[in-house]
């Protein structure tokens, strides 16, 4: 009786190690891929406090039970209705374009998993994140809350008109690639607002594309990267 409540914390704990560890490599792979890249990013590193939600946030919960032995590979990942979980360098990436901070709201078009969400609830004040596929976006609710990101609000709903309702916003992550950039969105950011967003057809390379508003509202554009996401869909 006395050895059988010992070895469960045992257990438990060496689960929690083994994912802890693969979790550190996954963070040491994206920092060889941010050096490797350091050309198209203009910056050899991810800033540290991106870092720091990347070896934190547990990637095995917003994927599939069956996938979860591959968690933490550097690569994108099937989250089911012909969907993906986003390679991990690409996630941090984004989120470090966004430049995030402790004030922050920040608008996600593309739920899916939640992961995303996750990992910039950790460094914003509020995350609105809006999901079109109904089943996804469920599941990324319950795992969201289950695990404690109360300061994440989701929706069902088509992402292109934005959240008007929360606006204006911080910065918006669109992890979807679309033919241009919706103008919904652009007028859902702040002045001084900085918006990510993968835009190409499907049968053209996508660029990761760095939309930034200044404090006059006056809108550039930035190719960063070429990406391949899943396409955005909706009726625009
Ligand atoms: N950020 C996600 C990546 C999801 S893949 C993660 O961390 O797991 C992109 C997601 O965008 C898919 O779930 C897809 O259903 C969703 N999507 C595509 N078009 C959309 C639209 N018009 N509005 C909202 N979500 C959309």
């Amino acid at each position: 009786m006395c050895s059988c409540l010992l070895a469960l914390p045992v257990v438990f704990a060496q689960e929690v190690d083994k994912y802890a560890s693969q979790r550190q490599l996954m963070a040491e792979e994206i920092a060889a891929d941010a050096r490797r890249l350091v050309s198209y990013i203009d910056k050899e590193s991810v800033s540290d406090s991106v870092m720091q939600v990347m070896a934190t946030v547990p990637r095995h919960l917003f994927i599939p039970p069956e996938m979860r032995a591959k968690a933490y590979e550097n690569r994108p990942l099937p989250i089911g209705f012909g969907q993906t979980i986003s390679q991990p360098y690409i996630v941090a990436l984004m989120t470090d374009l966004l430049e995030p901070r402790p004030d922050h709201k920040v608008l996600e078009i593309g739920t899916g998993s939640g992961y995303q969400a996750a990992v910039l609830s950790g460094l914003v004040k509020e995350v609105y994140s809006i999901e079109i596929i109904d089943q996804l976006g469920q599941t990324a609710k319950r795992a969201l809350k289950d695990h404690g990101y109360n300061n994440v609000s989701t929706r069902i709903a088509d992402g292109y008109d934005g959240w008007p309702e929360h606006a204006p916003f911080d910065s918006i992550i669109v992890t979807a690639g679309i033919s241009h950039i919706p103008p919904p969105l652009v007028k859902q950011l702040k002045n001084g607002g900085t918006m990510v967003i993968p835009v190409g057809t499907r049968f053209q390379t996508q660029q990761l594309t760095l939309v930034q508003k200044d404090h006059a509202g006056t809108v550039t554009t930035k190719q960063i990267i070429p990406v391949i996401f899943v396409p955005f869909t909706g009726g625009h």
